[in-house]
């Protein structure tokens, strides 16, 4: 198997080139050459989320070094359950995929798991120390520090906007050190990310260090998130006799992308609905089929508050025709109003709690009419609730009970450096030179 630029089918990788490159050197996304026709009955047959994990990325990995490492990382990946879990009440066949249960309670775990597994096993062509640097906007820094925290190779500079992130988001991207190094940009996340993207084209940090990506983009953080789809999938269909409906919140389009992608590869899945929060850049393309980026909005679901989803990318590459991809996917948009709202309601008539972006999801699963809900629909939960107590606590009234791998986080002390927004700040940090 090849992956290949978004931008040129002539430029190639194998798997472990690709995630160790992140972004593919013409500045396309890497896709695979083909989506593999996955074996459903031996990824039923698997003994455990590991070996199924084994089993679904295995042809992904086939004829490249990481081939030979992939069970090994994926028992290292896949360390943490993914309980589906039947809502009752809903008015039709609702389940919830709970991806919060990773040491960072947010669906992140998995891709940034995955992606130290295997940048830890694959031989590098390059011997020196790798250098992770990551702009966050408050899930994926924690997911990445966690991930890579005390691996004796690497270390990790995590980027966050000060003020812009949660306050249990914010102990979580500080609470590490070791080789792990937080700092609290006075800016936004995309001053955040600029300052990363300025590190990887400056010289004397090229000359210096090895520096490599852990975002969103590497698509070491795709693969893995087909697992989850893979076996809540059959799990459901298996019970149901039908393939289940998801319904995704959604951001830069990375986990809905792998739903996406495990479909094409066979999994018995439904309709994918894609939940968007006010952030109307992929709501907008859908309906108007006109792609037009641009800066993103502050709301409640701010792992969301994303203006030019990069994963559109890959998405366009596999369905160039706008008419085809209507028919792959729907968008919802959902405001504030509307995530407060489904917060209060869902937690009063269903006992359910959900997190700003998990409610996006559980909203549009409200719109649908009694005849829809006839058909098995999975909410995709992709983080846990107390990481946002801030908004969801007042909007309950109660408490949310802390789960106990971040209620350990959350007792470390914080370790941050206020920073500006600015490269040669950033520069000397990394040379060591303050
Ligand atoms: C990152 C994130 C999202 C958005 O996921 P994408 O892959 O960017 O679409 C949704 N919810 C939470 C909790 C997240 O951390």
């Amino acid at each position: 198997m090849r992956f290949l630029s978004t931008r040129d089918a002539n430029r190639t990788a194998g798997l472990a080139a690709a995630v160790a490159q992140g972004l593919a050197p013409d500045g396309g996304l890497y896709v695979p050459e083909f989506l593999p026709r996955i074996d459903a009955a031996a990824l039923a047959s698997a003994r455990d989320l590991p070996q199924l994990a084994e089993r679904l990325i295995a042809p992904f990995a086939a004829g490249d070094v990481a081939a030979d490492w992939l069970a090994a990382i994926t028992a290292d990946a896949f360390d943490f359950p993914v309980p589906v879990v039947e809502v009752d009440g809903a008015g039709g066949p609702l389940s919830v995929l709970e991806l919060f249960h990773g040491p960072t309670a947010a669906f992140k775990d998995f891709g940034a798991r995955f992606l130290a597994a295997t940048l830890e096993r694959v031989p590098r062509a390059d011997p020196r120390r790798v250098t992770i640097l990551v702009a966050t906007s408050g899930d994926t820094g924690g997911a990445v520090a966690a991930a890579f925290h005390r691996r004796p190779w690497v270390d990790v500079v995590v980027l966050y906007p000060r003020g812009l992130v949660s306050p249990r988001q914010e102990k979580q991207l500080a609470c590490w050190g070791g080789n792990v190094r937080t700092l609290s940009v006075a800016g936004t996340f995309d001053d955040c990310q600029r300052m990363v993207k300025d590190a990887f084209v400056d010289p004397e940090l090229a000359r210096a260090l090895q520096l490599s990506s852990a975002n969103s983009i590497n698509v070491g953080r795709l693969l893995p998130q087909m697992v989850y789809y893979a076996k809540a999938s059959l799990e459901l269909a298996r019970a149901d006799g039908r393939a289940p409906n998801f319904i995704i919140p959604t951001g830069n389009l990375g986990n809905a992308l792998a739903c996406i992608w495990a479909r094409e590869a066979g999994l018995p899945i439904g309709e994918i609905v894609l939940a968007s929060n006010a952030n109307l850049t992929v709501p907008d393309y859908l309906r108007d089929g006109a792609w037009s980026p641009r800066p993103s909005v502050a709301t409640l679901a701010s792992a969301m508050d994303v203006g030019n989803p990069s994963n559109m990318e890959r998405l366009r590459w596999l369905f160039p025709d706008l008419a085809t991809l209507r028919g792959k996917v729907s968008a919802h948009a959902v405001d504030d109003d509307a995530i407060r709202a489904t917060i209060r309601r869902d937690h009063r008539e269903l006992g359910q709690t959900w997190c700003p972006h998990t409610a996006t999801a559980a909203h549009v699963y409200r719109r649908l009419d009694a005849a829809r809900r006839r058909e098995r629909w999975v909410v995709v939960a992709t983080a846990h609730p107390a990481k946002f107590n801030d908004v969801v606590e007042p909007l309950i009234g109660e408490v949310v009970p802390v789960p106990s791998a971040l209620a350990a986080l959350l007792e470390l002390p914080s370790v941050q450096v206020e920073v500006p927004p600015r490269l040669e700040v950033l520069r000397s940090i990394l040379m060591g030179k303050e």
